[in-house]
């Protein structure tokens, strides 16, 4: 269900603007609007659920086509492990930075990165 005061929800609706490079009937990904690599896409379930503290059984299904359409995305961006690797995170709270309270998985890559993140 579409949620009016929730960006991505709106996002997925075709109501803001967005560059979206893969959509299916689960999820939609598009590219993050302050990337923080040269690849950053955001992949987003189109159903509303807060963050994967509301991951339950019935959600299993859309939460393992999250990980598989962030690999295909990553894949083609020309991100492969071989070619420098791509880095995926889902962000729970807003402890860890957590800022939109739609559950999506980021994909970042393009650049080296370090761990552990800040
Ligand atoms: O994990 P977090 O909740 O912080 O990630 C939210 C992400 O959504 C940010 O990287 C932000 O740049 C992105 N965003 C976006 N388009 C918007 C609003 C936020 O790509 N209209």
């Amino acid at each position: 269900m579409t949620r009016t005061d929730c960006i991505f929800c709106r996002i997925i609706a075709g109501e803001l603007p967005a560059t979206v490079v893969h959509q299916d009937e689960i999820c939609v990904a598009f590219r993050d609007i302050n990337p923080q690599a040269p690849v950053h896409i955001l992949v987003v379930p189109r159903e509303h659920f807060a963050s994967l503290d509301e991951a339950t059984p019935e959600r299993r299904e859309t939460l393992g086509h999250l990980l598989v359409t962030a690999a295909r995305v990553a894949n083609a961006e020309g991100l492969t492990e071989k070619r420098g690797g791509y880095r995926t995170v889902i962000n729970t709270g807003p402890g860890v930075g957590q800022s939109v309270f739609h559950l999506h998985l980021h994909v970042l890559g393009g650049r080296p990165m370090s761990w552990p993140p800040g």
